[in-house]
């Protein structure tokens, strides 16, 4: 302001006329003048002086965007002079490209001067530096106005932003999250934990651990693609959100598992709550890309302080419990026990042992003969699997099948039973189709129509001596689209499938009719309580009617008693499996009873019923034909 007046002093006497008086006058205008011209130097200096001391990069324009002033940060953020650069045109020297779409960004002095305000850079802009490096910036872009409020230029103010506060903010972030999902990651799930189990010691509650890890992922993955598989993932965690509490933490460890951190619960009740509570959730259908996905998860828990008091081993035997879930049969959750330790090594020893079975030959089948109840005729057998242990002695399968997810005992099975038929075969005895048992996860494997291909064309054997069992809980808990599309292609060449236990899972009959299914075997409780139950009685009798109708056959399996069977017989069930008729044979013990096969029968050809021939078990003779 003061110099303003100044100068305006200094104008009024440069056009005045040169007298004695006007001498003086012109003396003390000249030193007016160099005083004014002496003060504007130092505004200017001192406003050099104070652009070059602040720690951003200033640049201004005129009204074309040339530039008119680098300040000393600018000229080595952009590695140009000031002086070089004066009256060059603005990008050439601030050169910008927006990292979301890689192309040159907006000009910002022309923004700010066309929108007549301040603008700020686009999140992400890199600045091409003179040597052609970027450099990340942040900041602003202003109109200069003069004194008549005019436009006269811009000014942009930046900085370089790799180092800036938002950027440290940004890393931080990422540091703590999964970039997938958002959710905390072990690193900042560690703190909390630690932070949680601090405060329940103080405030005595408890600290809840469910460890979960998605049971079929895999295979979506890899027959869907990555792309599917990680909205999977982000859906997964939207669900878990939605079952917890603001307080709770969920955090993906990596992969499909996740651990949820229930940071207050009063006891191990709660925790079991919010885990069926999740079962439930994510067992809802998933609609991604035109793609309906079903999933379900095996989630192990811990409490602090009954099952550890710091932060690993929570983790370890959350962990643990999840491992005892997946081998539970997956969709459950199971409480952290201290025997759960030990129970692991055992498992991890079998199936080391097991890897060792299959090539020491001390697997082995044993047949069990499945009887047509109207004739007696044997018309078929399940192959159960048994092994010899070397320690532990003789194995049925429900003590190591279970463990021996790792070892590709379904293969074996159904190499040993095609191999046995053939040499039976051979022998010059009448083979039956023998039943066997394939696992869910076998189910999921997309290659196991081709390898049942491969075995039939090794060892001779037609589709139709073959049926495989799988049971009703697993077809429920992994209909994914690989088990129904691996059904399909089974029953195409010609593999007859079976619903093993049926009546023990969660199936409707309607949702049933969705797979290829030849045969129902009604789980032994069923036949067991079916003379004192009147429910079992009523579910045995629809189930039959059920299989009639749609001429499936139907099994009863565990039949122990005549009086079962007359029971079974009466209602027009086809046929029977049981102590009772007989117990799993050995593969010679079988052969004998085929021996005993004549005269001929008929192959199966749909329903079995129609087999003709006399009673090959003494046992059945007293049943005589329908
Ligand atoms: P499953 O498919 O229901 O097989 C029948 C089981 O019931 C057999 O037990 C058999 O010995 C038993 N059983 C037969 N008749 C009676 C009876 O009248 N009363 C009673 N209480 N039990 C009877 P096992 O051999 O211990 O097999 C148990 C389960 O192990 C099988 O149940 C099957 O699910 C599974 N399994 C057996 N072999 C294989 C195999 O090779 N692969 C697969 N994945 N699972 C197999
Ligand atoms: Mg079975």
């Amino acid at each position: 302001m003061e110099l303003k007046s100044t100068m305006q002093g200094v104008e009024c006497q440069k056009s005045g006329v040169k007298t004695g008086d006007h001498l003086t006058e012109q003396v003390t205008a000249d030193t007016r003048l160099r005083e004014a011209e002496a003060a504007l130097q130092a505004t200017k200096e001192w406003a050099q002086v104070t652009l070059n001391s602040i720690g951003d990069a200033v640049v201004t324009t005129d009204l074309e965007c040339r530039v008119t002033y680098l300040n000393r940060v600018a000229e080595t953020l952009t590695g140009w002079l000031s002086s070089e650069v004066i009256g060059m045109p603005l990008m050439e020297v601030f050169s910008l490209i927006d990292v979301q779409t890689l192309k040159a960004a907006a000009n910002p002095a022309q923004r700010a001067m066309e929108e007549n305000r301040t603008v700020g850079l686009a999140m992400g802009c890199l600045l091409i530096r003179r040597d052609g490096s970027q450099l990340e910036i942040e900041d602003s872009a202003a109109p200069i106005h003069g004194h008549d409020g005019k436009t006269k230029g811009a000014v942009i103010v930046f900085h370089d932003a790799s180092q800036s506060p938002t950027q440290s903010t940004k890393l931080a972030y990422q540091a703590q999250h999964d970039a997938l999902t958002k959710l905390p990651n072990r690193v900042l799930f560690s703190e909390r934990l630690t932070r949680a189990i601090g405060l329940a010691k103080r405030h005595q509650h408890q600290v809840a651990l469910l460890y979960l890890d998605l049971d079929a992922f895999k295979s979506i993955n890899d027959s869907l693609g990555h792309g599917i598989g990680d909205l999977l993932l982000q859906s997964v965690a939207v669900r878990l959100s939605e079952c917890t509490r603001d307080t709770d933490t969920i955090c993906r460890q990596g992969g499909d598992e996740f651990v949820v951190l229930l940071s207050e619960i009063d006891k191990p009740e709660d925790a079991a709550r919010i885990a069926e509570k999740i079962l439930t959730a994510l067992s809802a259908p998933y609609r991604l890309s035109n793609h309906e996905l079903h999933i379900s998860a095996s989630i192990g828990v811990s409490v602090y302080p009954d099952h550890g008091s710091v932060d690993h081993t929570l983790l370890y035997n959350a962990d643990m419990a999840m491992y005892h879930a997946k081998k539970n049969g997956r969709n459950n959750y199971q409480l952290f026990r201290h025997d759960m330790n030990a129970l692991n090594v055992q498992a991890s020893h079998i199936e080391s042992q097991l890897q060792l079975a299959l090539k020491a030959e001390t697997l082995f089948l044993d047949f069990q003969p499945r009887i047509d109840i109207a004739t007696g005729n044997l018309v078929c057998a399940e192959a159960l699997v048994r092994w010899r242990n070397p320690t532990l002695g003789l194995m049925q399968p429900s003590a190591f099948l279970p463990v021996a997810e790792a070892v590709p005992i379904g293969h074996w099975v159904l190499l040993e039973t095609c191999r046995q038929l053939q040499a039976w075969r051979e022998e010059g005895v009448e083979i039956v189709p023998i039943a066997v048992n394939i696992s869910a996860i076998e189910l999921r494997d997309k290659t196991l129509p081709a390898r049942i291909s491969d075995i039939l064309a090794q060892t001779g054997i037609e589709a139709h001596f073959l049926e495989i069992e799988i049971t009703e809980n697993s077809l429920m808990h992994h209909h994914t689209e690989a088990s129904i599309s691996t059904l399909i292609e089974l029953g195409e060449r010609g593999i007859r499938i079976a619903i093993d236990d049926f009546g023990t899972g969660s199936a409707n009959l309607k949702h049933l009719k969705c797979f290829p299914i030849h045969t129902f075997n009604i789980a032994p409780c069923f036949v067991h309580d079916m003379l004192e139950s009147l429910e079992s009685a009523s579910f045995i009798k629809a189930l039959i009617n059920f299989g009639q109708n749609l001429a499936l056959r139907v099994i009863a399996k565990g039949v122990e008693t005549q009086a079962q069977l007359d029971f079974l017989k009466l209602q027009g069930c086809d046929v029977a499996q049981g102590f009772l008729l007989s117990k799993p044979l050995s593969a010679t013990g079988f052969c004998q009873l085929l021996r005993l096969g004549r005269p001929k029968r008929q192959l199966p050809k749909g329903v079995l019923r129609q087999a003709a021939g006399s009673p090959l078990i003494p046992r059945v003779k007293t049943l005589g034909s329908r």
